[in-house]
C-alpha cells in the first residue's frame, strides 16, 4: 500500500491539524550556539541510530499522504549533512509536492545555495544573531561570521526569496544590537524575525525572568521605528510587523520593510500549532517540549507498511499535548536539546 492510499488527516484531541513536518537530518553542527548547545561534550548520535536518507524520504512519503504540506530540513546543521542537495531533490519528487525550506547557520552556504534552489528548494531561514565578529564567535563559540554573511548573499544571489534571518537576543550579549540589525536586513531586503529564548539550551541557563521578552523586543525596536501589526500569517508562530517608518527613511522606506517576533514563551501560539518533529534518529515529537517521543524508526526496520506507520503517526498526534507549559510548576525542560530536537 503506498502512503497517498489512504486518507487520513492528523487531528489531534483539540482539533489541531497537523500540516508542517521539520525533519532534524542530522545532530552535528558547525556552531556551538550557547543558548542551543554546550562548549564540548554532547555525545553524537550513532551512525546506526540516524536515519538513512532512504528512511528520511520514506517517511516523508508517509507523512505527505497523511496531509503534510510543508518540509522544513533543519538540524543540528543540515548543511554538514553530506547528502543534503540530493535530500532536497527527492522531497521535492513526492506528490503531492510538499513545500521545501531550510532552517540553517548559512556557515558552509556559499558552496551550496545555487544547487538548492535547483534541486527544488522553496525558501531559507539563516540564523545570524549579530553582525559583530568578536560577538559572533563569543556567541557561537567560531569565529565564523565572515562566512555566514557570506552565506546569507548567496542565498539571495540564489534567487531565494523571501530570504529569513532568525535572531535570538540575548541579554548582556547582542540585545542592544537588536535596532542596528534590523537596519541591516531592511537595507538588504531580508525578513528578521526575533526569537525568544527558550528553555533548550545544553547549559540550562535559561530563566524566564533573564529572557528577552517579545514585549521587551518591540519597546525596544519602537525607539527608532514604527511598527504596525499584521497579525500571524496563518498557523505561522511569528507575529509580524509593517517597519513604516525609521531613522534613515527615505534609502531602505521606499516600501515597508517587515519583522518579526516569535514569542514562544511569553505569547505562545500552541493553540494553532500545525507542527511535527522527527529527529535524526527517527522519534516522533509533537511539541518542542515534549517529555515523551513515538519511535517510528523501529517500525520502519521492522518492515511496517505505510499504513501501519501512518496509524502509530495518527496515534501521536491524536495525543498531542495541549501546549508547552512553560512556567507552569510542573514544566520540566526536555532532556534533548534544540540541536538534537530540530528547531
Ligand atoms: N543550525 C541551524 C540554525 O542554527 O539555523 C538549524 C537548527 S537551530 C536548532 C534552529 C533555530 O533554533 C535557530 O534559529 C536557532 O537560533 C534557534 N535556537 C536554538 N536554540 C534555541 C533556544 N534555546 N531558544 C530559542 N531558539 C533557539
Ligand atoms: Fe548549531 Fe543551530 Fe544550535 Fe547554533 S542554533 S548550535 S547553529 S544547531
Amino acid at each position: 500500500m503506498t502512503a497517498t492510499s489512504f486518507a487520513t488527516v492528523l487531528v489531534d484531541r483539540f482539533g489541531r491539524v497537523a500540516t508542517d513536518l521539520r525533519i532534524s537530518l542530522t545532530d552535528r553542527c558547525s556552531l556551538r550556539c550557547t543558548y542551543c548547545m554546550p562548549a564540548e561534550g554532547l555525545d553524537w548520535l550513532a551512525k546506526t541510530d540516524r536515519l538513512s536518507d532512504d528512511e528520511v524520504v520514506r517517511l516523508a512519503e508517509v507523512f505527505v499522504g497523511l496531509g503534510v504540506t510543508s518540509i522544513r530540513l533543519t538540524g543540528g546543521e543540515p548543511l554538514v549533512h553530506p547528502t543534503l542537495v540530493p535530500m532536497v531533490a527527492r522531497l521535492a519528487a513526492l506528490r503531492p509536492r510538499p513545500e521545501l525550506s531550510l532552517t540553517t547557520n548559512g556557515v558552509s552556504l556559499t558552496r551550496s545555495a545555487g544547487d538548492l534552489v535547483d534541486a527544488g528548494l522553496d525558501r531559507i531561514n539563516v540564523s545570524l544573531d549579530t553582525l559583530e565578529r568578536e560577538r559572533f564567535a563569543q556567541l557561537t563559540r567560531r569565529d565564523r561570521l565572515p562566512d555566514v554573511l557570506a552565506g546569507i548573499a548567496a542565498a539571495a544571489a540564489a534567487g531565494m526569496s523571501p530570504l529569513k534571518i532568525n535572531t535570538v537576543l540575548v541579554r548582556d550579549s547582542n540585545l542592544a544590537e537588536a535596532p542596528a540589525l534590523l537596519d541591516w536586513a531592511l537595507r538588504a531586503g531580508y525578513q528578521l524575525r526575533f526569537i525568544e529564548h527558550m528553555p533548550l539550551d545544553a547549559d540550562h541557563t535559561w530563566s524566564r525572568d533573564g529572557m528577552v521578552t517579545a514585549e521587551e523586543i518591540l519597546e525596544l525596536l519602537t525607539i527608532s521605528y514604527q511598527l504596525v501589526p499584521r497579525g500571524h500569517d496563518g498557523h505561522a508562530p511569528a507575529e509580524e510587523f509593517d517597519v513604516i517608518d525609521g531613522p534613515n527613511r527615505g534609502s531602505w522606506a521606499t516600501a515597508p520593510g517587515r519583522v518579526g517576533v516569535i514569542a514562544s514563551v511569553t505569547r505562545p501560539f500552541c493553540r494553532d500549532c500545525d507542527r511535527l518533529r522527527l529527529t535524526a534518529d527517527g522519534q516522533l515529537r509533537t511539541c518542542l517540549f515534549a517529555r515523551d517521543e513515538t519511535d517510528l524508526r523501529a517500525p520502519l526496520r521492522d518492515g511496517a507498511s505505510d499504513a501501519e506507520l501512518g496509524a502509530v503517526i495518527a496515534t501521536a498526534v491524536a495525543g498531542k499535548q495541549a501546549g508547552h507549559g512553560i512556567g507552569t510548576p510542573t514544566f520540566v525542560q526536555p532532556d534533548r536539546t534544540m540541536s538534537a530536537i530540530g528547531g
